[in-house]
């Protein structure tokens, strides 16, 4: 039978939560004593166990059909590859910093400037987009001590808390991508790959709806229920039960994460008693 083989991250930021995501999606790995492959069950799939840098290469080489790394990595490697679908986690920005006491009129600020990264691609695009004449010292390792050492006076690297930054006295002038971890493909799956594929798409678009979504059940005096209804429309609309004591009902919906104290709040103003709020493991629509 086909499988799908998919290239995740072996140890680092993106490991766990690639695991955790295809759990949910009801796919568990087989622990074999083979660190560089595993078979799953749950799905047709195969996980390659690789660092993250090297990603990018396989899928284009199609060694692997699919694999999950961080857009940054995606776009530094500016391999043949698609990005079709964003998953979420392992949000970060890549932005350049400088020391914390060095003025910063605009990003001319940088001309004539060394700046240190592990994203020499994404720097020299940075630099040629903005019109600027800035020396590139690509690094791997820990980027943000070669200010303190005099290695460099600016840097371009990944920040998520800034508390690196913080604490090597840098301060953060200029966002330059967004990331979160993406799913990525080759530019042309043979079809029984694609189809799994859209497959596993399906489950994970699930997971995700899910996991943004709450289960919401309530007791509504009869007088109030249209007002509370227009406010739970829910996925087609909300049950509805009579409860035992007479000119009550019970509701139950779906609300998203989004709005959700803005409706709990509005809920109780409608005279809505006995909120329950509880998360809903998948939503399949
Ligand atoms: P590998 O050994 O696989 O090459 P790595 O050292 O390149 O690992 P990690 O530090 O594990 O990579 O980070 C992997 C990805 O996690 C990054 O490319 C980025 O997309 C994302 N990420 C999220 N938050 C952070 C953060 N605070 N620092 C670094 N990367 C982060
Ligand atoms: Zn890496």
């Amino acid at each position: 039978m086909e499988k799908l083989t998919m290239a995740i991250q072996k140890s680092g930021r993106l490991s766990e939560d690639s695991i955790k995501l295809l759990k949910k999606c009801g796919i568990r790995i087989q622990n074999g004593n083979n660190k560089l492959k595993a078979k799953t069950n749950g799905f047709p799939l195969e996980l390659i166990f690789l660092r993250d840098d090297d990603i990018p290469q396989y899928v284009e080489d199609g060694v692997a059909d699919a694999g999950i790394l961080g857009l940054n990595e995606v776009l530094e490697k500016n391999k043949q590859v698609e990005v079709i679908e964003n998953l979420g986690f392992s949000r970060c920005r890549l932005s350049v910093a400088i020391p914390r006491d060095m003025d910063y009129p605009g990003k001319e600020a940088l001309n004539g400037k060394r700046i240190a990264t592990s994203y020499p691609i994404l720097l020299e695009k940075f630099i040629r987009e903005n019109g600027l004449k800035a020396e590139i010292h690509p690094i791997s390792g820990s980027v943000e001590v070669t200010p303190g050492l005099g290695l460099a006076d600016a840097i371009f690297e990944i920040v998520s808390s800034g508390s690196t930054l913080l604490s090597n006295g840098l301060k953060e002038v200029e966002t330059v991508l967004q990331s979160e971890a993406v799913m990525i493909t080759g530019t042309s799956l043979p079809q029984e790959i694609q189809g799994l594929l859209d497959q596993l798409l399906f489950r994970i678009r699930s997971v995700q709806k899910a996991a943004h979504n709450k289960y919401i059940l309530l007791n509504a005096p009869e007088s109030k229920l249209e007002q509370i209804i227009s406010l739970i429309p829910g996925i087609k609309s909300p049950t509805m039960m009579p409860l035992a004591e007479s000119g009550w009902y019970s509701l139950h919906s779906v609300i998203s994460e989004d709005d959700f104290w803005d409706v709990i709040d509005q809920l109780k103003a409608a005279g809505a008693e006995g909120i329950l709020v509880v998360p809903i493991e998948n939503m399949v629509t």
